[in-house]
């Protein structure tokens, strides 16, 4: 890929979330065949038991999930640096369930997303036919309130993939409310994921937008590399270009070593 720098893919999934495919390994092999110095695994983090409960590991398997990265983590010691991390959901009411599963491992790295606007999954596609009947402006509003919400509870280092509801291509007819969440995002100090899926979804573009890259770089957040891969052969996807439209604004680009930020 041609890249020269340290760099980190930090958002990938294992098959326990039950929908990613390929052995936690495998991902690691890709990321030394595309160059990366290092990965982060960021599975989804158990919830409670009635929050989307087919889509993430349950609270039983967490200690499965952290020991499946530290065998790979040996596997791969001295030739790829391998982190463990987890996406988390922000939805409110499940703030302290959250910190119990936050505090009963050493994490590297903690996106909190945003999955559900109250009982909706609305990055699912079966669920789409919602958006028509929806005033977009208002959905961007409860959806960059949820990120405020994300960034204020200080559970989470980053937010995954800031304007996710663009994922189908209804777009922010205004975007006064993603600027007002970058303010938030920036006050507490929060990184954005800069996530490569978006280049895989039907709106051809990552999270965050070029305009919205910008913005954040102009109030100093740094940005986290992340594919979201669910297989392996995405770890690292469009980096290149991932790369250049950050540095096109003047961004930076940092990783997560013990919820710690570096670069
Ligand atoms: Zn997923
Ligand atoms: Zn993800």
């Amino acid at each position: 890929m041609g890249m020269t720098a340290a760099l980190f893919d930090s958002h990938m999934h294992t098959p326990l979330c039950g929908h990613a495919t390929g052995a936690p390994r495998e991902y690691a092999q890709a990321a030394l065949d595309a160059g990366l110095a290092g990965i982060c695994f960021t599975d989804h983090m158990p919830m409670p038991a009635w929050y989307d409960a087919p889509w993430r590991m349950r609270r039983d398997q967490l200690a499965q999930y952290v020991a499946d990265v530290q065998d790979v983590q040996a596997e791969f010691a001295g030739r790829l640096e391998v982190r463990l991390g987890l996406e988390a959901d922000f939805h409110p009411g499940t703030e302290r369930f959250v910190e119990e599963v936050l505090g009963a491992h050493p994490w590297d790295y903690v996106i909190g997303s945003i999955h559900y606007i109250g009982a909706w999954g609305f990055d699912n596609p079966e669920f789409i036919a919602e958006y028509d009947s929806r005033d977009l402006g208002g959905l961007y509003r409860d959806y960059y309130a949820l990120a405020e919400g994300a960034a204020k509870s200080g559970l989470f280092d980053s937010i995954g993939h800031l304007d996710l509801p663009k994922k189908f291509g209804h777009r922010d007819p205004d975007g006064y409310a993603a600027l007002h969440a970058l303010d938030v995002i920036a006050e507490r100090g929060l990184s954005l994921d800069f996530n490569t899926a978006g280049w895989r979804k039907p709106v051809q573009e990552a999270y965050p937008a070029p305009d919205l890259t910008r913005a954040a770089a102009e109030r100093g957040i740094p940005f986290v590399l992340g594919s979201d891969a669910h297989k392996p052969d995405e770890v690292g996807y469009h980096f290149t270009d991932a790369i250049k439209q950050i540095h096109d604004v003047g961004g930076r680009i940092v990783s997560y070593q013990e919820r710690v930020r570096h670069g």
